[in-house]
């Protein structure tokens, strides 16, 4: 037999990048012989304080009834995500996390020879599956960290489709402000579709509101995630909203049971927890502010954002990056993403937030990795 299956591929599969996630605490532990109980994981934007006791036992209820299928239309959670988001639950599509969400977008909309303008420093996502479809990724330069509305849609031709706007943006941090989105989707072509993919929108004092746009009917759909402030990253959801025709649309490509049960029944219980949410943006602020602070302290420079972590411009941010992960830190360098001297570090508990730091001075004064000055 000689036929390979690489040569069975479609041509595109040899092209597209691999995702490099955050890797898991237990294989950290295992590499440096490290306790996992010890680990600082704050690579992957996951919440420190965990979920909320009310999702995790309505999870645990759950899994009584594993053996039958989920519903496959979320029912209650849409029912509840309507009313959130002050819109009908035909507005709303939920997703085997947002992530999912993006795929079906290019599945609807992408194809060979045409665009998807996204920002040079977003979310990678975007890219991967533009690439997926054989679309065209249009790399449009950021402007101090954030999206260049401006730009972006300067970069918008006849074969553009989708044009992703993180706010606030993953790696970066930076969020755009409503009134600027607003324009954005005002002035976009009507062949293009806006983006705003919200993942970090509740960690905002007030997130933008372009319902006013979708509904004059304007091309927009927003994604947000329960992964991030709610902690359910590892149970997969997420959801989008926007225009009922848009949203038939993606319910036609999505898989019948995309969402798993144990997923719908956390979420739609995470959504009654105000009090969690409100400590986790809380914290999370007073731990932006310890960070930015303590590293301004070191030298090293930081930059804030308005999401649930910061980056700092730490010198080489793979030597440091490898340091600290050696010490049971587990950060996130920047280098794939084009910035060689940033590393993201997700705000923790205030006792991660103060290893990191010290431990981070302590890097620095033994000159295990060099100074930024
Ligand atoms: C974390 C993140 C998501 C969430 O993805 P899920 O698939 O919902 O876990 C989406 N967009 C951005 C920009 C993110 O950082």
């Amino acid at each position: 037999i000689s036929m390979k299956y690489a040569e069975l591929a479609n041509a595109g599969v040899h092209q597209q990048p691999v995702y490099e996630p955050g890797k898991p605490i237990e294989t950290v532990a295992r590499e440096y012989g490290l306790d996992p109980a010890n680990i600082a994981k704050l690579a992957s934007n996951e919440n420190p304080f965990g979920a909320s006791p009310k999702a995790i036992a309505a999870a645990t209820d759950a899994l009584q009834s594993a053996h039958l299928y989920p519903d496959g239309n979320c029912h209650d959670l849409r029912e509840k995500l309507a009313k959130a988001r002050g819109v009908s639950p035909e507005s709303i599509l939920i997703g085997n996390g947002s992530n999912e969400i993006i795929e079906l977008l290019g599945h609807a909309f992408l194809r060979p020879g045409l665009e998807v303008v996204m920002g040079a420093q977003a979310f990678i996502v975007y890219k991967l599956v533009a690439k997926l479809f054989g679309a065209t990724p249009v790399e449009v330069p950021m402007s101090e960290f954030g999206h260049d509305l401006d730009a972006m849609l300067a970069a918008v031709t006849e074969r553009t489709r989708l044009l992703f706007v993180a706010s606030p943006n993953n790696p970066t941090g930076i969020a755009n402000a409503e009134a600027d989105l607003l324009k954005l989707a005002e002035e976009l072509p009507e062949h293009v579709i806006l983006c705003l993919d919200e993942a970090y929108a509740e960690y905002l004092d007030k997130a933008p509101d372009l319902s006013a746009a979708i509904h004059a009917g304007r091309k927009v759909v927003c994604l947000r995630t329960f992964s991030k402030i709610y902690g359910l990253g590892g149970l997969r959801v997420g959801y989008a909203y926007g225009d009922p025709e848009l949203i038939a649309l993606l319910h036609r490509v999505r898989q019948p049971f995309n969402v798993n049960s144990v997923a719908q029944a956390a979420a739609t219980a995470a959504l009654d927890d105000l009090e969690f949410v409100e400590m986790c943006r809380t914290e999370n602020g007073a731990g932006r502010k310890v960070l930015c602070e303590g590293l301004a302290a070191l030298g090293c420079g930081a930059i804030g954002g308005a999401a649930n972590f910061v980056l700092s411009r730490v010198g080489d941010g793979m030597a440091v990056f490898e340091a600290l992960q050696s010490r049971g830190i587990i950060v996130r360098p920047l280098a794939p993403y084009g910035m060689p001297e940033y590393v993201r570090i997700t705000i923790g508990r205030s006792d991660e937030n103060e290893r990191l730091l010290s431990t981070l001075s302590e890097l620095l004064e033994s000159g295990e990795v060099a100074s930024v000055r």
